[in-house]
């Protein structure tokens, strides 16, 4: 049977992904090689802390002694290069997670610095950069930032001058996220953070780790972070966690968060893990080769409309650290009909068609296109873009290669049938 004609993929467009995948060789191999790497690292953990059948059945309650969710926190710890963890489903998502992580670790006076620029849309909120009820800047925790220069790189004298005596915490964000700037690399970050210890070694180095999970083949703590945070409907969750976040790094960073998000004197001891261990479990266990999928996904894409002559941000033969591929159309309905293509080869809600909406928060009309298991994960199969110029998608994850391809290829047949490429 012949399903991708039968699934409305015409040959020209086949051959077009089929040429792709033969100039995209090395890269595949490149990111093979990384999750082969991070499936032992996995593995290895998982063996380490001795997980049994017994981890995976779960507490009620307050969640007393409940030895899975303290094996799996070990299983983090050890995998991601740190000396705690904490991973539970009472962290609702990444922004709760990173919230937690910068509230428990500084204090009234304490000043934040992001020598990244501009941190993620949801954190402005939290730190008080927009004015918001319990932000940050209520409690009186201060922020400054320091602009990455033109090219990307730090500006090292900046951030030299906003470094003061009561900076406490700096938080740098690994991923893009949805600005133009460049992704870094865990090896940019490790001098990053160099440069902050040598001018005062107390300062707290935390990193937003969201969509950079198992893309390399280090996490930031082998670097010198004190923490790293993120979401697990995101990459560590391996497509399998139904909600849930993770803070991991150092006994104190660790400590801070956890009687933070419990209670003084409470802390790790509860939080009942109810019936999500075993997918917690799972998910890490497949998440390197999730990711790597997500991440052949994002390169194939960058090849295959490349070619076609659309501006693609990270161009294909660029070495990934994160999952997120930005594809410009230069038209609305350029990036519409993409975004029909991706929920058309949804598993779920495939019948539907996305239409833009204006969302809370956002000047112009936002597009999306998601068919997921769980509910906004966007380690799944989705994209989404704001109606202005350049009219980008961004797009990200996929569970497994074929689906990813099929998605792709699915979102190019939208434009070759309203004649738009
Ligand atoms: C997704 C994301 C967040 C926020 O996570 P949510 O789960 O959407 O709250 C923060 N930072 C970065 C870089 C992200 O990609």
């Amino acid at each position: 049977m012949d399903w991708y004609q039968k699934l409305g993929i015409s040959e020209k467009v086949r051959r077009l992904g089929a040429e792709s995948e033969e100039r995209l060789a090395e890269q595949f191999a490149r990111i093979d090689a990384i999750a082969e790497n991070n499936q032992l690292k996995v593995l290895a953990a998982f063996q380490k802390h001795k997980v049994s059948a017994e981890c995976f059945s779960g507490t009620t309650g307050y969640g007393y002694n409940d030895d899975g969710r303290d094996t799996l926190e070990k299983v983090y710890a050890s995998a991601f290069g740190g000396e705690a963890a904490l991973v539970r489903p009472q962290i609702t998502c990444g922004t709760h997670a990173l919230a937690l992580a910068l509230s428990a670790n500084t204090r009234p006076g304490d000043e934040i610095l992001s020598p990244v620029g501009r941190p993620y849309d949801t954190l402005e909120e939290v730190i008080g950069i927009r004015p918001s009820r319990g932000s940050l800047a209520e409690y009186g925790v201060t922020y400054d930032e320091a602009e990455l220069l033109a090219d990307g790189s730090f500006d090292y004298e900046g951030i030299r001058q906003k470094i003061n005596k009561n900076t406490r915490l700096v938080t740098i964000q690994r991923s893009r996220g949805y600005a133009s700037r460049p992704t870094l690399s865990v090896a940019q970050i490790g001098e990053l953070i160099a440069f902050v210890k040598k001018i005062n070694p107390d300062i707290i180095c935390m990193v937003d780790n969201c969509y950079g999970e198992f893309v390399e083949e280090e996490e930031p703590l082998s670097a010198g972070a004190d923490m790293i945070v993120g979401s697990l409907i995101k990459n560590p969750g391996g497509g399998l966690a139904p909600i849930g976040g993770y803070i991991v790094g150092t006994k104190e960073c660790v400590e801070n968060a956890a009687v933070r998000l419990t209670s003084p004197g409470l802390g790790k001891e509860v939080g009942a893990s109810l019936s999500v261990l075993r997918d917690f479990y799972q998910g890490f266990f497949l998440a390197p080769t999730v990711v790597a999928a997500a991440v052949k996904g994002a390169v194939f894409a960058a090849d295959v409309f490349g070619q076609l002559g659309f501006t693609v941000r990270p161009a294909a033969d660029e070495i990934r650290h994160d999952i997120i591929q930005a594809i410009e159309f230069g038209t609305p309905e350029g990036l519409c009909a993409f975004c029909e293509g991706i929920q058309a080869a949804a598993p779920v809600d495939s019948f539907l068609k996305p239409v833009p909406w204006d969302m809370p928060g956002y000047d112009d009309p936002v597009i999306m296109a998601a068919g997921a298991f769980v509910s906004g994960a966007s380690i799944e199969l989705s994209a989404d873009g704001p109606l202005r110029k350049p009219y980008a998608a961004y797009f990200q994850g996929g569970l497994t290669y074929p689906h990813v391809k099929y998605g792709i290829l699915s979102g190019l047949q939208k434009l070759y049938d309203a004649s738009l490429v």
